[in-house]
Formats: C-alpha cells, structure tokens, sequence
C-alpha cells in the first residue's frame, strides 16, 4: 500500500512536471510564434500608419497630425501599437519598425503636402528605450533629407520616462533636435515620473494632457483641477498644451474656457488610414 502510494505520488508528480514543462513550451512557443510573424512583417513591411489630426480649440484649424502605427496581422486582422510595441522592444525589434515609421511618416506628410494639404506637423511617437537606443537626432536629419520633408513640419513625441534619468545623450539629441527645427512634445504628460525640473532643462515645446486626466472631464472635479492646472502651468512656461482623447462637447468647452490650445479626439476624428485622412485633410485641412 505504502509503495502504491508512493508510486502514485511519483506518477501525479511526473505528470504534473510533464504538465508544467508543456504549458511553459506552450507560452515559449507563443513567444516564438509571435517574433517570428513580427520579423515577417518587418521584412515584408506588414505595417500600416493611421493618421488623428489635432486642431487648435479656439477656431478649429488643423494644427497638426499624430501617426500611430499598426500592424497588419495575416490572421488577427490590425493589431493595435499597445499589443505590440512593448514586445518588439523586448524581443530587440522595436529599431526597425520605428524607423520605418519615421520615414513613412515624412514620406506621407511630404506627398500630402505636394498635393497642397496638411502644412502642418506631423508627430511621431518614440518609447524610451527607442530613444536610448538610437541616435534618433542624425537618423531623422537623413530622413528629413530623403523625403525632402521640412525639419518645421516635424514633431517628436516623448513620454516623461524618456526625460527621468538625467543624461547627456538625451540632452544632447533633444539640442540637436530643436537646432534642426523639429519639434519636441510630451505625451501621457502627468502620467510620468513627477519631477517637473525637465520642462526647464529641456527645449520642449508642447506638453499633451493623458487622456486619463480629460475622460472624466468635466463631470470629475478632482480631474478638472488636474486639467486646469497643466494648462496654466504650460501657459506660464511658455508650451503649448494640447488635450488627448477629448470626446464630448462639454470637454471642448471646458478646455477651451481653460485656454487649452489644442485638441485631439474621437470627437474630431478617430485615427484614420492614410486614404481616408486624405479625403479629411481635403475637407478640413486646406484652410490655413
Ligand atoms: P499615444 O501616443 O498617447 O496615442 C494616443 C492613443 O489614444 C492612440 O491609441 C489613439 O488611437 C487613442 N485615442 C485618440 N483619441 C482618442 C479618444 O478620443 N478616445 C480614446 N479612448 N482613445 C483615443 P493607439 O493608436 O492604440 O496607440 C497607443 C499608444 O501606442 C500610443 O499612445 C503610443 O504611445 C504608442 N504608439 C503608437 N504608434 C507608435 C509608434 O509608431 N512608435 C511607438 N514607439 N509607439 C507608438
Ligand atoms: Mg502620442
Ligand atoms: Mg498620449
Ligand atoms: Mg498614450
């Protein structure tokens, strides 16, 4: 009896060990399985930019644009930059997807702009890691050249992580950056590291509210105090502010009563593929 049970443990804890290996190559294989697609689609440039214009609160003019990659998907259809990116940078894929999403980024603005629309900035999105990675400053001056695109017309868009740990390096590209002419932002702003010691030290231009801090608007007083406050702070240092994933007429009319300058949302217009941004910039875009 005492050997059966034995025997039986040994059994139930060999095939919970088998158990526990096969769910592990289960979760390894997936982990494959999706680098392996990923490289596939940077080989064969399986991505695709959508384009979300910003317009200035006061008068409803373009101001500018956001790229946002995807990934065009064989099987799961357009997979979204939150499922995607952090895996890329993990898996050490993250430098070329973000170069070509620089350079086609520049090449759609220059070709709208041939056709007469969108003289406005384009922003790209870099994560930290992109950023530490890449000598982001010499690479976007040899797009800028290859696309014929003005350095004016383009904006980066960095997150506060990006700024926390004082380096030279980053110093050094965000100065290389502005002597071009490119624009500088920061995006999730509120939502980073809390040292605000970085918008004097660095040349930024824009800081862009976390939609986190507007969804609630205005209804949430906690986050119209939040709100309020960026908008002056940016005011008094100089820096356009401009609010994320605005998408009611009463955050319109609450942010521009606050003197936000700038706005980007559903309620304009949700990211669109460079076809249909093409017709929008047709409509909304011309009257500069
Ligand atoms: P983000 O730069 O803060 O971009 C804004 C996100 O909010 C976009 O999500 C956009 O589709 C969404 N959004 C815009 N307006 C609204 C709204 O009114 N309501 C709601 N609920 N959402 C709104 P998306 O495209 O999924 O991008 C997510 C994040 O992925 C971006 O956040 C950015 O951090 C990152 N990302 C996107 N493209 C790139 C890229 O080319 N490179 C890198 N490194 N990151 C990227
Ligand atoms: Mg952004
Ligand atoms: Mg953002
Ligand atoms: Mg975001």
């Amino acid at each position: 009896c005492a050997d059966a049970a034995m025997h039986h443990a040994k059994e139930s804890g060999r095939g919970n060990r088998q158990f526990y290996v096969s769910s592990m190559d289960a979760s390894a294989l997936d982990v494959l399985q999706q680098e392996r697609q990923l490289r596939e689609a940077i080989a064969h440039n399986h991505f695709v930019l959508h384009y979300q214009p910003q317009i200035c609160l006061a008068d409803g003019t373009l101001q500018g644009l956001e790229a946002l990659v995807r990934w065009r998907h064989p099987e799961r259809g357009l997979v979204g930059p939150d499922e995607f990116i952090t895996f890329s940078e993990s898996r050490g894929l993250i430098t070329p997807i973000g170069r070509w999403v620089m350079r086609e980024a520049c090449r759609q603005l220059k070709a709208w702009q041939d056709q007469g629309l969108a003289l406005v900035p384009m922003a790209v999105n870099f994560s930290a890691l992109e950023f530490r990675q890449r000598d982001v400053a010499a690479e976007i001056a040899a797009v800028l050249l290859e696309t014929g695109l003005a350095p004016q017309y383009l904006e980066i868009e960095l997150t506060e992580s990006v700024l926390m740990h004082q380096t030279g390096q980053v110093l050094g590209t965000l100065n290389a950056l502005k002597a071009l002419g490119v624009g500088i932002s920061i995006d999730d702003f509120g939502t980073g590291y809390s040292s605000l010691a970085y918008l004097k030290r660095y040349p930024i231009d824009k800081l862009k509210i976390d939609r986190s801090f507007v969804a609630d608007t205005p209804g949430n007083s906690d986050d119209v105090a939040i709100v309020t406050a960026i908008i002056q702070m940016g005011r008094s240092l100089q820096l356009k502010t401009v609010a994320e994933g605005v998408e009611t007429q009463a955050q319109i009319d609450l942010l521009a009563g606050l003197g936000c300058d700038l706005m980007q949302g559903f309620v304009v217009a949700m990211p669109m593929d460079g076809e249909t941004a093409r017709v929008w910039l047709t409509n909304h875009g011309v009257e500069q």
